[in-house]
């Protein structure tokens, strides 16, 4: 059962269309399937497309967002729920904590950041949940090539390119959810490529 999800997404209001449709779109879909919504609280970009999409349906919204960016005005006010914590690390803590899914629209370094961390954290077993990249208009290509690259030169074992589904519509989220292989914290076994102590 997905109840949760945690979304990490752009908040520029200047990408092309198509990225700010289909963050709308991933909250309406979330929301018609029930699931709460935990991102970074922003009103702004593809953070405001996919709230208000998912707000629109109904859906459950939680923002997570820190003092400062709150006091520069960046928070969502329509959200079920906002919380303010004191800096970046506690809000991605936050962000990912009890999440059945971590998913990652289209966005700059503050998305890529915290999309690496879960996959950092999932590759050491502490993270065990799904990761989706919504690949909208291929723009992960080169990060997924990168990741892949890291895996051909040995930096990551092969198991872990089972870490994260890549889909290219917000209406395959819900079943990349589903067919995600499980993860356990087994996974940190392999974390690194070492050799054998002689
Ligand atoms: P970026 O993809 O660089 O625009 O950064 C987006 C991510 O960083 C979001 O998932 C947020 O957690 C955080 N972030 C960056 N800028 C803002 C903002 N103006 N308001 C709220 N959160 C932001």
């Amino acid at each position: 059962m997905i109840k949760r999800v945690c979304v990490y997404c752009a908040s520029s209001d200047f990408s092309d269309k198509i990225y700010l449709d289909a963050a709308y779109k991933l909250g309406e879909i979330l929301a018609e399937a029930s699931i709460t919504i935990v991102y970074g609280g922003g009103s702004a970009g593809l953070m405001g497309m996919l709230a208000n999409g998912a707000l629109s349906k109904g859906g459950k919204v939680i923002g997570i967002i820190p003092q400062f960016m709150y006091e520069l005005e960046w928070g969502h006010e329509g959200l079920t729920e906002l919380q303010i914590v004191n800096n970046m690390n506690e809000r991605k803590e936050l962000m990912m904590m009890n999440t059945d899914a971590a998913i990652a629209l289209p966005g700059g370094s503050g998305t890529l950041e915290e999309l690496f961390e879960t996959i950092t954290l999932k590759r050491l077993g502490v993270y065990l949940s799904p990761i989706i990249f919504v690949n909208i208009k291929n723009y992960f290509d080169p990060c997924i090539q990168l990741l892949d690259n890291a895996i051909e030169e040995k930096f990551m074992d092969q198991r872990n390119k089972q870490m994260w589904k890549v889909v290219d519509d917000p209406d395959n989220v819900l079943n990349a959810i589903k067919n995600s292989p499980a993860w356990t914290e087994d996974a940190r076994h392999f974390a690194t490529l070492k050799k054998d102590k002689a």
